[in-house]
């Protein structure tokens, strides 16, 4: 396994490998890796020849005020664990080398950004298609693997895919959890012991509305409240946002037609944890009552 710190290596590298037709595997973190990513690079060496992953703590993404410098890091032991799952190449970049001090070029996806999590944190959705775009002009990678849990994020970089004609298959991977139903994130580590056996709440209150949708509950309104209602019985519990949308425009889910998001974002202390689950499209009439 390499570790490269240079754009020009990274580069040279792949273009190396694909000179021998490798297949070249891409799966973007931030770091302090857990079950989650390694899912992710598991997902990727089954459809490609050469897996790189990225390491890189992206400031573009994080507004001023947020987590920024707390973010957990712990590049030792990411090296050890990308090892034992065969990556081929870290790529491990320093902040100057990403963003010369002169940068002044992102990308934006309208309106998609705009929802969500996109509601509290205008400027996120930026930072992370303007890296991404970077990491795909650098990596060069044949296909991509993000995560179900960050599920607007999954969105907007296909539509960012789409849209700029990146040479690139998308691939999302599902969500993995704790056993007690938390979906693992490295955010996870902020939690105290209490916070921590609180934010179980999140998926247990995502299972409810499952189960609503399946005793054939239609009232969108009513599933959002139960959600909510759920969630509030944990003290350390803040939230900040449950939505039920259409999984594809992030708008208002179409009556009948295709499959819902119910995504939620909660504090939990300080910390803010997102999940969100997938409800397929039943086909039939909604009552959408007014979602925010
Ligand atoms: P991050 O390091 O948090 O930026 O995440 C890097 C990638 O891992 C993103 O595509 C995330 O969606 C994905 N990811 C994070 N947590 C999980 C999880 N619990 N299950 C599956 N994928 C995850």
């Amino acid at each position: 396994m390499k570790v490269i710190n240079s754009i020009k290596d990274m580069r040279a590298w792949s273009k190396a490998q694909r000179r021998q037709d490798k297949i070249i595997g891409f799966v973007p973190t931030m770091g302090f890796l857990h079950e989650g990513h390694l899912s992710l690079i598991r997902k990727a060496k089954e459809h490609s020849d050469l897996t790189v992953i990225s390491i890189f703590v992206n400031p573009a993404q994080f507004a001023p005020g947020e987590d920024l410098d707390q973010y957990p890091r712990d590049f030792e032991r990411d090296e050890k664990l990308c090892a034992q799952e065969d990556v081929n190449v870290i790529f491990y970049p320093s902040n100057d080398n990403m963003y010369l001090d002169k940068h002044k070029t992102y990308v934006i996806t309208e309106e998609l950004s705009k929802k969500l999590c996109g509601k509290s944190r205008s400027t996120h959705f930026r930072g992370v298609t303007t890296i991404v775009a970077k990491l795909f002009n650098i990596v060069n990678p044949h296909i991509a693997v993000f995560g179900q849990k960050d599920a607007q994020q999954a969105v907007i970089i296909q539509r960012m895919v789409t849209d700029l004609n990146f040479d690139i298959q998308i691939i999302i991977s599902p969500i993995i959890r704790e056993a007690d139903g938390l979906a693992m994130s490295s955010r996870n580590k902020y939690l105290n012991e209490n916070e921590r056996k609180q934010a179980a709440v999140l998926y247990r209150s995502l299972q409810s509305a499952k189960t609503e949708f399946e005793k054939d509950n239609r009232s969108l309104l009513e599933i959002k409240d139960k959600i909510t209602a759920v969630i509030k019985n944990e003290p350390a519990s803040r939230i900040d946002y449950v939505e039920i949308v259409d999984a594809q425009t992030l708008g208002s889910p179409d009556p009948g037609e295709g499959d819902m998001l119910i995504a939620l974002a909660v504090f939990f202390g300080k910390t803010r944890l997102i999940d969100n689950i997938i409800v397929p499209g039943k086909g039939e009439e909604w009552s959408t009552g007014v979602l925010e």
